[in-house]
This record gives C-alpha cells, structure tokens and sequence, in this order.
C-alpha cells in the first residue's frame, strides 16, 4: 500500500535500520525506542493488524514471532524480553501495518498500561 509507512519501509522509500530481512518478513529499529532494544517485526505483506489477520497468514505470523526470538538471542537478551502486538486504537496501535514490538534490555512491569 503506497500510503503505509511499513510498507514504505519494507520497499526501501523510506528509511529504516535494518535489523533482519528474508523473502517474508522485515526487522528494523524502532524509531521511538522504549527500551534499549526496541524491534519491529512486520510482514512484508501488508496486513492491516492482528484483527484483520485471515487463517492463511498463519504461517508468516508464526515466522515473525520466531523472527523475534532469533533477534532476542542476537541482541544477547538472555532469554528475557518482551513481544508485544498492539491491536486496535484502544489498545495503543498507530501504525495499521501488522508489526511485533520487541523489546528488551531493561526490567517489565505487568499488567502493561
Ligand atoms: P504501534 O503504536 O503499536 O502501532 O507501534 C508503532 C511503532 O512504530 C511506534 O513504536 C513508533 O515509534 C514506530 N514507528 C513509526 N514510524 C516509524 C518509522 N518510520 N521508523 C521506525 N519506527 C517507526
Ligand atoms: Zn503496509
């Protein structure tokens, strides 16, 4: 979609830090980190958010998810970390392009806010 940043990013119109990139998925740094590492996992497909997800994009969310892991172990997180997927304006999403937040390298509260 020619309006969706990730998109944009995903096509290389716009910049980004490239963290990891295969034939389906695209990781870059957040541009607003929360912690000290602060990850975005998207799909290159544009998917609107997890709300809008249909069962045959099982496959590459599944993929982002271990996309996630392996940039955990990379970043030298030890095992702790925090994926978060913000779905829906009530629940904080501003960028309707599918993504996965990894976050780590400082202590997590719960419950999130
Ligand atoms: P969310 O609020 O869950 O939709 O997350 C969107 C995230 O995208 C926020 O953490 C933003 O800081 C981040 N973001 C927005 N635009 C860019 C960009 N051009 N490059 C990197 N991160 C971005
Ligand atoms: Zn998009």
């Amino acid at each position: 979609m020619a309006e969706c940043p990730f998109c944009r990013i995903v096509q290389g119109d716009l910049p980004s830090k490239k963290v990891y990139e295969d034939d389906e998925v695209y990781a870059f740094e957040d541009i607003h980190p929360q912690a000290p590492t602060h990850v975005l996992v998207v799909p290159k497909k544009h998917i609107r958010g997890l709300p809008e997800a249909k069962a045959e994009d099982s496959q590459v969310i599944g993929h982002c998810l271990c996309v996630a892991a392996a940039i955990a172990l990379e970043c030298n997180l030890q095992g702790s970390y925090r994926v978060v997927c913000n779905s829906g304006p009530r629940a904080g999403q501003s960028v309707f392009h599918l993504h996965f937040h990894l976050l780590g390298g400082r202590d997590m509260r719960w419950p999130p806010g």
